[in-house]
């Protein structure tokens, strides 16, 4: 059975009175006994106390980023090591912003992802098409070559520290979602992709995540297909009750 996952991507907001406040209301009023990994990725600043406060409890704190250097003259960046070091196990790579903000490429992309599982860090990687290249109809091309040249590249074994994460940049933070039929044809996509690349046995059970304007009101549908295993959520998990609401509608 693959795991069901919804995670949490803060981005560059809360500060951390914010962020302690936002994950004691979380804790208070998480579900305890759910089956369904529960992730939050607040901002690098306040990962350790995040780390600390959630100790004990089922969320999983992971990083929004990490440099593909294991040490060294990079000033301003973070090394998987010091991540490692305080704990933080789990890193998103690839998100759209950092695609479009910050110049990450596919190639740049594949030694984050080698640096990453080099230390046993499980990656959730996201990748996703540009409103352009759906509406010229190259939607999954895009895809393919963004999944052939960041991430097939690793050996077979390695896949059980990736989780993927479907994200159509023209439905994130834009309140446009992708429909649950758009969102199931594109991860059936990736899921046979997996299947005729990698294995069986891989494709079967790595957990494929829909993220772009997921909300408390389109959660349930978009889960309810068979090839989504959960979500990516930005603004809405910024406040406790729409977040435990999407991770409840699984
Ligand atoms: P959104 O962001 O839920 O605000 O659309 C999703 C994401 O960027 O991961």
């Amino acid at each position: 059975m693959r795991k069901k996952i919804v995670a949490g991507n803060w981005k560059m907001n809360n500060d951390s009175k914010q962020t302690s406040a936002l994950l004691e209301e979380l804790l208070a009023k998480r579900p305890e006994k759910t089956e369904t990994k529960i992730v939050v990725a607040p901002t690098f600043i306040n990962l350790q106390a995040a780390v600390k406060q959630v100790a004990g409890s089922n969320i999983i704190v992971a990083a929004q980023n990490m440099h593909q250097a294991e040490s060294g003259a990079y000033t301003g960046e973070i090394s998987v090591d010091m991540l490692k070091g305080i704990n933080v196990n789990t890193v998103i790579l690839g998100h759209s912003e950092r695609r479009a903000y910050f110049g990450e490429t596919n190639s740049l992309l594949a030694e984050k992802v080698n640096t990453a599982l080099k230390h046993n860090v499980t990656i959730i990687f996201c990748f996703g098409e540009e409103l352009a290249d759906r509406q010229s109809g190259n939607h999954f091309n895009v895809v393919e070559s963004q999944l052939k040249e960041g991430l097939f590249h690793i050996d077979e074994n390695q896949w059980a520290n990736i989780v993927l994460a479907y994200e159509p940049v023209w439905a994130i933070g834009t309140g446009e979602t992708a429909s649950p039929e758009q969102a199931q044809e594109m991860h059936a996509f990736i899921r046979t992709l997996i299947k005729d690349t990698i294995s069986e046995k891989v494709a079967e059970e790595t957990s494929i995540l829909y993220g772009g304007s997921v909300k408390p009101n389109n959660a349930n549908e978009i889960f309810s297909k068979p090839d989504v295993d959960g979500g990516l959520i930005g603004g809405a998990a910024l406040k406790a009750d729409d977040f435990l609401a999407i991770v409840n509608a699984i």
